[in-house]
């Protein structure tokens, strides 16, 4: 939020310097499109926390890491990917979308009865949630934990962004919503792999205690390579806690 604030001063001074000197109105073009260029490309970039605090990684004081997966549940690889979790007894963090809940009531109840974390990743997950206002941002989240508290009894208050975009009115959003912001520093990119041995590639030089890991609950592929991945990381030492443990904070608010 500061760096925010700071490109916008930056921005101010420039523009005032371009009214004192009193330089050609098309000076103002290459400036706005600067300004904008860079709000633009740093939106996509939720570790620079540029527009909202994000959490995206835990302290290193621990042995231990922290895989989320988000846009679940997904009625066919959510239970898969739970049994293998079982079978290593590892935690983990689950960023549901709202609208994916309905019918699969019994996946997020399990998830928390199985000792996980589930946090709120919005209703629809549209294509043009970052061009929402913060007011319709708002709307989306407030309905996710509403479905997910009726499931599970609690509010979640862990927000990962739909596509980790963050800017001014999800900034807002998640300030009035009073949310935890996640992010990440391993981004699987498992939706994009085309086969196990590229995402195991990827992700396997990556098990450093702190980390927080980005998968997506919704294929075959990342189940199989989850469960190489908890061997691995039970040989390096390390375990797989769910990201409120990792990052000591709460996931729930309870009323
Ligand atoms: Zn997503």
């Amino acid at each position: 939020m500061l760096k925010h604030l700071a490109v916008n001063i930056a921005f101010g001074i420039l523009l005032v310097g371009w009214a004192v000197v009193g330089m050609p109105w098309y000076w103002l073009l290459p400036l706005f499109a600067v300004h904008g260029g860079i709000l633009f490309f740093w939106s996509y970039f939720i570790q620079l926390n540029f527009f909202v605090k994000a959490h995206c990684r835990g302290a290193d004081t621990d042995k231990a890491v922290a895989l989320t997966f988000d846009d679940g549940p997904d009625a066919t690889f959510t239970p898969m990917l739970l049994d293998v979790l079982k079978k290593h007894n590892a935690k983990a963090t689950f960023f549901l979308i709202g609208k994916n809940i309905a019918g699969s009531e019994g996946l997020v109840q399990r998830m928390v009865d199985e000792g996980h974390t589930v946090g709120n990743h919005s209703y629809n997950h549209a294509f043009w949630f970052d061009l929402y206002p913060a007011k319709r941002v708002l709307e989306e989240l407030k309905l996710t934990d509403e479905t997910i508290k009726k499931v599970i009894g609690k509010k979640p208050l862990l927000f990962r962004p739909p596509y980790g975009v963050t800017n001014p009115p999800i900034a807002k959003a998640v300030k009035r919503g009073r949310y935890e912001v996640i992010g990440w520093n391993v981004r699987s990119l498992d939706t994009m792999a085309k086969t196990e041995v590229e995402l195991a590639q990827r992700v396997f030089p990556k098990c450093e205690k702190g980390n927080i890991f980005l998968f997506h609950d919704t294929s075959e592929k990342t189940v199989k390579v989850i469960d190489q991945l908890l061997e691995k990381l039970t040989k390096d030492g390390l375990r797989a806690v769910t990201v409120d443990e990792l990052l000591d904070i709460k996931a729930y608010e309870i009323d």
